[in-house]
């Protein structure tokens, strides 16, 4: 329900007005709109400016008015919003912070080309059947909660264990690190790094980590 845009300037309202099949519907209601004042003839006829319920301005050709257009569009996006929204974390397909660190979570334990697999998938490390599947998101976020701000996903008591309810906390970095694997020469070579991060680090020092 976007507002035609071709031709449809605004135009000096009397002189819309002066056109003979003109139709005065000043005040009248289709659906969420009010007419207020004509907007300019367009191709297929005359264009409104409408008020809309939820406050907005938008310009609607007459001919729609309470067939094609009954809103600015904010109905269309509520019902758009309300269709991809399960568990409100993902609206108009924006992630929230916390459904954001499950995907990458998944993504580590499952993906082969995520970045970090090597140390997670990689090493046997998986999400619980609970956390996976169509209802994963929903069920993690029952049993964890919301992201709390600054805070990270820790595999907590055993850093070997999976991700499941009993062994995952909300950690600080400093909880984090110091859960983190003793280094051995075999991790080193393991670490996996970014491959753009790896070039911004060469970049910088003039030489590969
Ligand atoms: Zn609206």
């Amino acid at each position: 329900m976007t507002p035609p845009t071709t031709s449809t300037r605004i135009r000096n309202p009397r002189k819309a007005a002066r056109h003979t099949t003109f139709k005065d519907v000043t005040g009248q209601h289709f659906g969420y709109l009010t007419a207020q004042w004509p907007a300019g003839k367009a191709k297929w006829g005359t264009s409104w400016l409408c008020s809309c319920d939820c406050g907005r301005l938008t310009v609607a050709l007459l001919n729609n008015l309470g067939r094609k257009t009954i809103s600015c569009g904010c109905v269309r996006r509520k019902l758009s919003a309300q269709r991809t929204t399960k568990h409100g974390h993902t609206i108009n397909h924006k992630p929230s912070r916390t459904h954001c660190l499950w995907t990458h979570m998944l993504g580590r334990c499952e993906n082969p080309k995520h970045q970090f697999f090597r140390n997670y998938g990689g090493r046997g490390i998986k999400a619980c059947e609970r956390w996976r599947g169509e209802h994963g998101f929903e069920n993690f976020l029952a049993d964890m909660g919301e992201r709390p701000t600054g805070m990270s996903l820790d595999r907590f008591p055993n850093n070997n264990g999976n991700y499941e309810p009993g062994n995952c906390r909300w950690a600080t970095r400093k909880q984090q690190a110091a859960n983190k694997r003793p280094i051995t020469p075999e991790h080193c070579r393991n670490i996996s790094i970014g491959k753009r991060r790896a070039m911004a680090i060469k970049k910088q020092t003039g030489k590969t980590s």
